[in-house]
C-alpha cells in the first residue's frame, strides 16, 4: 500500500514544483506588458548581463536578413562584431532561410557588405539543407518552383529539373513566381506528387516592409490542393544546426545562434540546445516573447551591444 502511495506522492510533488517554476516564468514575462520603454530597456540590459557567460562560445552562427543587414544596408555593429570574433579565432557560420539566392551570391554579398573576406563554406542555406535531403533520398527528377539562381544550384548538384513525371516538387522562395508555375505544381500534387519546401517563413523583411515568403505560397497551395508539404527544411528545423555541430565536432552548449526571429532562429537554437541571442533589428519585438513563449538567452538592440558584452568577458 505504502509502495503504491509513495510514487503518487512524488508525482504530486513534481507537479507542484513544475507549477511553481512555470508560474514564475510566466509572471516574469507577463511583467513585460505593464512596463514602459525605459523599464523594458533596464530589464533587457540586466537580463543580458545576468547571462553574459553564455556568450563565450566556440561557434557563432548568424542569421543574415534582419540580423546583419536589411536589403543592402548593413546593421549597426555587424562588421565590428565579426572582426572581433575573427580576432579571437572563433568559428563563424552564416545561415539563411532565403532560398532565392545561391550560396555564391551570399558569399559575395556578405564579403562586400562586411568588407571582410568570407569563405563559401561559411555559408549554409535552406537550399543546402534541402539538397542534402534530396541526395539522402536518392531523388533526381525535380519540379522546381524557384529563382534562376536556385535552379542553377540544383542543376550544379546533378538534379534534373522537369515538369514531366518528377519524383518531387520543391518549393523555394521564388521571387519570379507566376500563375503558370503555381498551376503546374497544384496539378502535379493532385496527381499524387509530393511537395517539400525549403523553409517555412511567412514573410521576408525588406526596407519597403514585409513581402510574401514561402509560408504564404504554402498557404495558397494548401488551399488549392488540401495537401501539406511532406517536409519543410531550414529554420526552425534543428537538423540545420545539428549538421553544423557534427561537421565542426562542437557540442550544442559550445555554440550560439544570433537571429531576429523567435519562431525560426531562436526556436531552432532551442530545438538543438544551443544558446540563443534575439536581435531586435528585424522582425521580433521584445513583447513577442510572450506571444511565442520562446525565451532567448540574450535580447540585443544591435550587434554593438553584443560586442560590448563579449569584450567585457575578456577584460
Ligand atoms: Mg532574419
Amino acid at each position: 500500500m505504502i509502495s503504491l502511495r509513495f510514487p503518487r506522492f512524488l508525482l504530486k510533488l513534481q507537479k507542484y514544483i513544475y507549477s511553481i517554476l512555470f508560474t514564475k516564468n510566466c509572471m516574469d514575462y507577463n511583467w513585460l506588458f505593464n512596463k514602459d520603454k525605459n523599464e523594458l530597456e533596464k530589464f533587457r540590459k540586466e537580463y543580458n548581463k545576468k547571462n553574459k557567460d553564455s556568450l563565450n562560445k566556440k561557434l557563432f552562427i548568424f542569421d543574415q536578413d534582419g540580423t546583419l543587414y536589411i536589403d543592402n544596408n548593413l546593421l549597426n555593429g555587424a562588421t565590428e562584431f565579426i572582426k572581433y570574433l575573427n580576432l579571437k579565432g572563433k568559428k563563424i557560420i552564416f545561415i539563411s532561410n532565403n532560398s532565392s539566392r545561391s550560396t555564391l551570391a551570399y558569399k559575395k554579398k556578405l564579403s562586400n557588405l562586411l568588407g571582410i573576406s568570407i569563405n563559401q563554406d561559411q555559408i549554409y542555406t535552406s537550399t543546402l539543407a534541402t539538397i542534402a535531403y534530396l541526395k539522402s533520398k536518392k531523388i533526381s527528377k525535380i519540379y522546381s518552383i524557384g529563382t534562376a539562381e536556385f535552379n542553377e544550384e540544383l542543376i550544379s548538384h546533378g538534379f534534373e529539373l522537369t515538369d514531366k513525371n518528377p519524383n518531387l516538387i520543391v518549393l523555394a522562395f521564388d521571387t519570379s513566381l507566376n500563375y503558370q508555375k503555381l498551376k503546374k505544381a497544384c496539378l502535379l500534387i493532385q496527381n499524387g506528387v509530393e511537395y517539400v519546401a525549403t523553409h517555412p517563413d511567412k514573410v521576408c523583411p525588406t526596407l519597403e516592409g514585409f513581402i510574401p515568403d514561402i509560408g504564404s505560397f504554402i498557404a495558397l497551395i494548401k488551399t488549392a490542393t488540401n495537401k501539406e508539404p511532406q517536409n519543410i527544411f531550414g529554420k526552425p528545423n534543428p537538423e540545420l544546426i545539428n549538421s553544423l555541430l557534427k561537421k565542426f565536432e562542437i557540442k550544442p552548449q559550445e555554440a550560439i545562434i544570433f537571429g531576429d526571429r523567435l519562431y525560426t532562429d531562436i526556436k531552432m537554437g532551442k530545438n538543438s540546445n544551443t544558446s540563443t541571442a534575439l536581435m531586435l533589428t528585424g522582425e521580433s519585438k521584445i513583447k513577442d516573447l510572450l506571444k511565442y513563449e520562446i525565451f532567448p538567452d540574450f535580447i540585443f538592440q544591435d550587434l554593438n551591444e553584443a560586442l560590448y558584452l563579449l569584450q567585457s568577458l575578456d577584460k
